[in-house]
Parts: C-alpha cells; structure tokens; sequence
C-alpha cells in the first residue's frame, strides 16, 4: 500500500466534523474551523453561550420551530477570532453543513473568502446568491473513507459522512 497524505480539505473538515461531536443542541450537531494560511485559528460547535444551561440538559428552547439557544458554529467560531484578536481577512471556513443566511452574512463580512461544506442544509437561496455576487468561492466536500482508514474506531461503521473512496 503506498503512502497518501491526507489532503488539506479532507484533513480539514475531518476536524470540523470532530468539532460538531462537541454540539450541545442534538437538533442539528454542527461544527466549523476557521483556516489562515493552513492552519486552524479558531473552531466552533453550535452550543449555548458560556454558562447559560444546555438544550440537552434543560431541553431546547424553540420559538417558530427553531432553537434560539444555541449559537450557530459558524458564528463561534468567528466570536472566537473577536475574543482573541484575530483577523478573519482571506481566511477560509470549514463546516459539517451548509451555511444558514445569518452565518452566511458574517461569514462574508468576516472577509472569509472560502467557504467548504459537507452536508447540503436547506441551502438558502439568498445565501448562496450573496456568497456568488461577493465572489466568495463555495464548495462542496466529500470525505473520503481511504485517508480516515487508519483510524481504528468506526472503521467497519457505515457512516453517512464518508463516500466510498473515488475522488
Ligand atoms: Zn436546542
Ligand atoms: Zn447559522
């Protein structure tokens, strides 16, 4: 068996979907890492605001069908460059699901300028016309089983989340 690196986008969002595991709210686990450069500043999970209660704890708090308790992973992980101080300008984002158009918004205004995802999430029609008239770039990821293979948990687990191992 020759040696594949794990490419960036796999190596990547496998860290975003590690991330999402940390989620709060079990209505959508979602997760995101911010990227400079190759490296990850900063990460986020959709969960509540430090030391508020927890919707798996207390249940979530739904107004018009959505939970509003939760902070969406995207907007964490953005937080997360305003509490420390670090430029989101040209960097890239990583998330297990598709932006809503309020991440979306920051997102762009952020001044990320790549946005990956794995999972298609009522794809917002404004979101993406927005992401399109800015010209930030979107794509969609694939992970694939054959870079995770070595890992020695879930290897025989049929999860959704990796495709077989064509590009
Ligand atoms: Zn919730
Ligand atoms: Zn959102």
């Amino acid at each position: 068996m020759t040696y594949e690196r794990i490419p960036w986008n796999q190596y990547f969002m496998g860290q975003s979907v590690l991330l999402s595991l940390r989620s709060t709210c079990k209505r959508l686990e979602v997760g995101a890492v911010i990227v400079r450069e190759n490296r990850v500043i900063a990460g986020g999970y959709n969960g509540s605001i430090s030391r508020d209660t927890h919707c798996f704890d207390d249940g979530c708090y739904v107004v018009d069908g959505h939970c509003v308790r939760t902070i969406h992973a995207e907007m964490n992980a953005i937080l997360q460059c305003a509490k420390f101080g670090i430029s989101t300008k040209g960097a890239e984002i990583y998330i297990t699901h598709f932006p809503c158009l309020a991440c979306t918004k920051m997102i762009l205004q952020a001044g990320i300028e790549k946005i990956y995802y794995l999972e298609d999430y009522h794809n917002n029609e404004y979101a993406l016309k927005l992401i399109s008239d800015i010209k930030v770039a979107l794509e969609k990821v694939n992970l694939l089983r054959k870079y995770f293979d070595k890992l020695t948990f879930g290897k025989n687990d049929e999860s959704f989340l990796f495709e077989a191992n064509e590009e």
